[in-house]
């Protein structure tokens, strides 16, 4: 399988994964011509893709959407609740209704020659979802946008060989920052975002001798750097009950606003 983000941040979410048959979108948070740059990049183009997997309806993560599925009419598949708050969205403009299909978390579906598993996620959405991509070989995950986690969603995460984590904010940036007490709240509350310490003990218990990659995705701009995301996370691994140390795997941010490393399984 190939593996690589597009755009990660609060600012904007598309990430790419595909095998040799058949490749797919997660989210579509940016312009449609910035997914598509991002796609010249490997060489894929917008049109080649299967589907457009659909986490959740916040705007990071549908802003191109309503572009991309007029312009090529790339399927989109999203739960019930989802498909609900983008048609009442007004930034995506007019989808066509047979464009949507409509997924249920824990029910595993075929798109070409991949299978999908839509994983329930804790977060201020209608009803949001993490997905696990995988063939007969590999199984790759996106996993942001959650306030917490839980044993359903260490246990759905198991044997992967890549992933994207959240490691969204650095907990005492955003206590001192800038932003407004609610919103600081809304960040920090179980159906908020998870903080890098958090996305550190994930991780812990998730990986496992073949992790081959992990991408740490979903950074604030205003409450995190980079580094600070990546070292925090690395020191919770070392610091966790596993048998693992931070440096024992290829653990890097995912870029902001290009495209990351072509992960190839
Ligand atoms: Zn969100
Ligand atoms: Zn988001």
């Amino acid at each position: 399988m190939h593996f690589f983000t597009i755009a990660s941040g609060s600012s904007g979410n598309s990430i790419c994964i595909g095998n040799e048959k058949t490749t797919l979108l997660v989210d579509a948070g940016i312009s449609g011509k910035r997914i598509e740059e991002g796609l010249n990049t490997y060489d894929f183009t917008t049109s080649d893709m299967a589907g457009i997997l659909i986490t959740h309806e916040h705007a990071d993560h549908i802003g191109g959407l309503g572009v991309i599925s007029r312009k090529h009419g790339i399927p989109i598949y999203a739960t019930r609740g989802t498909i609900n708050a983008i048609r009442r969205s007004s930034s995506v403009g007019n989808i066509n209704d047979g464009l949507f299909y409509e997924i249920e978390p824990d029910k595993d579906f075929s798109l070409g020659d991949l299978v999908v598993r839509p994983i329930r996620i804790s977060h201020d959405a209608a009803d949001p979802v993490a997905y696990r991509v995988s063939d007969k070989r590999n199984s790759v995950a996106v996993l942001t946008d959650l306030g917490i986690f839980d044993n359903y969603i260490v246990e759905n995460m198991q044997h992967l060989d890549a992933m994207v984590i959240e490691s969204n904010h650095d907990v005492k940036m955003l206590e001192v920052g800038s932003y407004p007490y609610p919103l600081k709240q809304r960040i920090l509350s179980d159906v908020g975002h998870l903080s890098n310490e958090l996305s550190g003990q994930l991780l812990g218990r998730l990986l496992h001798d073949d992790m081959k990659h992990i991408f740490l995705g979903h950074l604030s701009r205003e409450n995190n750097y980079p580094e600070l995301a990546e070292q925090t996370v690395k020191l919770e691994v070392s610091m966790g009950d596993n048998p693992y140390c931070g440096t024992d795997f290829p653990i890097e941010v995912a870029p902001r606003d290009t495209a990351s490393r072509l992960v190839e399984l």
